[in-house]
């Protein structure tokens, strides 16, 4: 017998599953960054790596490729001749990380020159896109005395997507936990022996073939002390340099303003530091490539540090993610809005807990989820 109050109700359950179904999909938690878990040896990891990114790998490598087809004179062959070259010098010299490049090919289909011309951002361009800002407080000025790092990754729009964080058990290493794109060009992350990178990119007239400056991230994030995270951040045979900024647990933090010859450890005596995409040091501002093409990275750094200076003894994981919403000077701004330029991730490491809260894009339009071992 037909029960229209029974078909009514089963028809209203129906409508209110599918209501919450797709309120699901459209909320704010599937804009979170992915996890991946990798373990191994450095093959094996990169395999891992390799499998579960396969997708987004070969989505780079396309970009890379419609890039140099249609902005540039080059061609496809020329980007694989200079990768070739820094593989060599990476071979020779970080083998280890290589390994992981070679996995990650092996697993995903993709020619290892190819994979590895992903690394090199030294044969796309010598003027960078001026991006990121760090903000870095330690015990003696934060709120409840944690050792907090916070960063805002500026890059070209096309990779936002691409974000993803990579939970790191390699053989012989801390455990590490690490947001790049893509799973292989990771620059940001902290590990389980209680030290941090976070950074910026900084353009130099002294470039030259060597190790790309990626794989000195990958080989920071290994650290088991401040001075080894400072050693792996001037590694010699490096082709280029960011600016490295590296935080212990102790509250030990360094701003290294490297070039591809030469560095500044710049120390942050006053409990916090701050850095952007210039040289600060006047010992390295020779190798500014373009002294006049730094605006945004003065105002940013300048603002940074007020809002920092003014706030010291009340810093907190939340202060933190208000400062890196900060929109003044927009679009040149902490909260970076450009066209060619935005913020595609934001970051927060509490190195007294281990944790780290990671925002998808701009902040100003995110929300920032929790991460840790
Ligand atoms: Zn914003």
């Amino acid at each position: 017998m037909f029960r229209p109050s029974r078909a009514f109700s089963l028809l209203t359950c129906l409508f209110f599953f599918c209501f919450i179904f797709v309120s699901f999909l459209f909320s704010s938690e599937g804009n979170k960054i992915p996890v991946i878990k990798v373990k191994g040896n450095h093959y094996q990891v990169g395999y891992q790596i390799g499998t579960k990114m396969k997708k987004q790998l070969n989505g780079l490598l396309q970009q890379s490729k419609d890039y140099v087809a249609e902005k540039t004179d080059l061609k496809w062959e020329d980007i694989r001749a200079q990768a070739q070259l820094l593989l060599e010098y990476s071979r020779k010299h970080l083998p280890e990380y290589v390994e992981e490049i070679r996995g990650a090919a092996d697993a995903s289909g993709i020619d290892l020159v190819d994979l590895f011309s992903e690394m090199c951002e030294e044969i796309y361009a010598k003027n960078y896109l001026k991006g990121c800002s760090d903000l870095i407080a330690s015990g003696d000025v934060s709120e409840d005395g944690s050792v907090i790092a916070a960063h805002n990754n500026d890059t070209s729009p096309s990779l936002e997507k691409y974000a993803v964080v990579v939970h790191y058990q390699v053989d012989g290493e801390p455990e590490i936990l690490a947001v790049g794109y893509g799973g292989l060009a990771i620059s940001i992350g902290y590990n389980s022996a209680g030290i941090s990178l976070t950074g910026n990119e900084l353009s130099m007239n002294d470039m030259k073939l060597g190790v790309p400056r990626l794989l000195l991230c990958r080989k920071i994030l290994a650290a088991r002390t401040i001075a080894e995270a400072i050693d792996a951040s001037i590694f010699q045979p490096r082709a280029s340099n960011y600016n490295m900024v590296l935080t212990d647990e102790n509250g030990e933090i360094y701003s290294i303003e490297g070039s591809a010859t030469d560095y500044e450890a710049l120390y942050a005596e006053d409990g916090f530091l701050v850095h952007t995409n210039h040289y600060t040091s006047p010992r390295m501002r020779k190798y500014e490539l373009d002294p006049y093409d730094i605006t945004s990275s003065l105002v940013r750094y300048n603002r940074a540090y007020r809002l920092m200076k003014n706030n010291r003894g009340k810093i907190s994981v939340e202060m933190m993610k208000k400062f890196l919403k900060d929109h003044v000077s927009r679009p040149k701004s902490l909260c970076r809005h450009g066209k060619y330029v935005k913020t595609t991730f934001s970051v927060i490491i509490n190195l007294t807990e281990k944790a780290m809260y990671l925002a998808r894009g701009n902040p100003c339009e995110s929300e920032y989820y929790k991460y840790a071992f």
